[in-house]
């Protein structure tokens, strides 16, 4: 049967992006469709224009640090309109990349909706019809908060606090997940008064409670005013304000409010039920270890399949389905020892293992850890404190965590994850040399644990 394209891949963010130029190069007609902006969350609306913002939330300290290395630094004003100006030129400059990207690879772009009407065939919101062998859905996720309340409309999310048009003095953050924490901690370093409400008894679910016993402080440090157990039950305006009440009883009014609890997969009005497309729970689009859902024409990557929704994860699951479709790759993408980083200041890096978790995994856990004040705060002053944390599995000798709470945690976690990955023994990181003076060399001068967890025999 004859197609009018071999991939036609539906949204040209990461996963989408690389997906498109693979197949391709292996001389597939490729066809990507866009409805929004080419770069997809991570270039648009995330990574990339959070990253640019946390620097710019870093001055401040660079600033208030500077006298006692001998500068006299003028009292600093902050301007959010020009750092606005200047993220968006940056992500216009990417965006273009990316669509040149496309081009040169020889896939066709077309700005349109399109949405699944069989397995083979695709509608586009002009009114085209497009033939397609194989179809990749690439759509990412988009914020939704779980509970809906009074006002809720009222608030802003990920999406929006990129482009506010006035810097929000007052700011109420929901949520205490990676999105949550990182706004909060930059808006509270650009000078906002940040009050962050969750859920939970602590930020970072899922995370090491050593570095969320940390972060915890370090934002409080930051002036991130914390408050556990609350969650917002309604908003109401007050001219350009927003009075927030409470589940605590608490009530505050602030100029802005972000909810960030939670993303959801863009499935909904794809047309991937009529297609027959089976979707998980959360509405995410179930696969395959090949990123193949149960119609075998059908295939998602990144966000929208929720499994690790990070952007070089969405790369890889792209890269290898392309291969896998056109190039004879095995299409298998490895999922384990991923590293993340949390962006807040100091930032979070991990890789493998928590210690709770290797508790549930080994005999017998062994677990380093320093924590100890960083130089620049020897004459810069501040409180601020470095945690390092090595979570080994005593049995083997095996290092199968690396927790790491620093200002460049995220650059030195994704080193010590190569080591992760290869299987590196303590022993292995006390072979290594330490490079002085770092901080990074307290992960190979570690001497004794700091905890020893040994299972009673039952
Ligand atoms: P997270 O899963 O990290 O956090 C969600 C937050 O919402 C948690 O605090 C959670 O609380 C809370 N929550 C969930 N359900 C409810 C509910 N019903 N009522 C109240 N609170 C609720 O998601 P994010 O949206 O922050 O980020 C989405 C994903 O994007 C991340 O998992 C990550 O993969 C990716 N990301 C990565 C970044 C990076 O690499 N630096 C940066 C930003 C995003 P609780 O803890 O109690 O469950």
């Amino acid at each position: 049967m004859a197609f009018d394209c071999d991939l036609f891949v539906i949204g040209a963010g990461s996963g989408g992006v690389r997906a498109a130029r693979v197949a391709a190069g292996h001389g597939a007609k490729v066809v990507v469709a866009e409805a929004f902006r080419v770069g997809g969350t991570c270039v648009i609306r995330g990574c990339v224009p959070k990253k640019l913002l946390v620097y710019a939330s870093r001055f401040a300290d660079d600033f208030a640090a500077a006298a006692g290395f001998g500068w006299t630094v003028e009292p600093p004003r902050f301007d959010w309109p020009t750092l606005v100006d200047a993220k968006n030129g940056e992500i216009a400059r990417l965006s273009a990349a990316y669509r040149a990207g496309l081009d040169q690879a020889g896939a066709a772009l077309i700005e349109e909706r399109a949405t699944v009407v069989d397995r083979h065939t695709l509608r586009l919101s002009g009114g085209r019809t497009i033939s397609a062998r194989h179809i990749l859905v690439a759509t990412g996720a988009r914020p939704e908060p779980p509970a809906r309340f009074p006002g809720l409309e009222f608030a802003i999310t990920s999406n929006e606090i990129f482009d506010l048009p006035a810097f929000p003095r007052r700011l109420l953050v929901v949520g205490g997940g990676y999105i949550a924490v990182e706004f909060a901690c930059l808006f509270a370093k650009l000078g906002a008064e940040v009050t962050q409400v969750m859920r939970a008894d602590n930020v970072l679910r899922g995370f090491d409670e050593d570095m969320r016993a940390g972060l915890r402080d370090e934002l409080g440090r930051a002036g991130v005013r914390l408050r556990f157990g609350a969650l917002p039950t309604r908003f109401e305006r007050r001219g350009e304000a927003l009075l927030a009440t409470l589940s605590d009883g608490g009530a505050l009014t602030v100029d802005q409010a972000l909810v960030a609890t939670g993303r959801r997969p863009n499935t909904a009005g794809l047309g991937l039920e009529a297609a027959g497309v089976a979707l998980d729970a959360a509405g995410a689009v179930a696969v395959d270890d090949r990123s193949t859902s149960n119609v075998a024409s059908i295939h998602a990557v990144g966000d929208v399949t929720n499994r690790i929704n990070l952007t070089p994860v969405a790369i890889r699951e792209g890269q290898a389905l392309a291969d896998h479709l056109f190039g004879g790759g095995k299409g298998v993408v490895d999922h384990r020892d991923v590293a993340s980083a949390v962006f807040a200041t100091p930032e979070i890096g991990a890789v493998g293992l928590t210690e709770a978790e290797a508790q549930q995994c080994f005999e017998a856990v062994d677990v380093y850890l320093a924590n100890f004040r960083p130089m620049k705060a020897t004459l810069g002053g501040g409180a601020e404190r470095t945690i390092m944390k090595l979570v080994v599995d005593a049995g083997s000798d095996r290092v199968v965590g690396v927790h790491i709470l620093a200002r460049e945690a995220a650059e030195m976690i994704q080193v010590a994850a190569i080591a992760i990955k290869m299987g590196a023994t303590k022993a292995d990181f006390d072979a290594t040399m330490a490079l002085h003076p770092t901080a990074a060399e307290e992960l190979v001068t570690m001497k004794a644990p700091t905890r020893r967890h040994r299972r009673a025999a039952s």
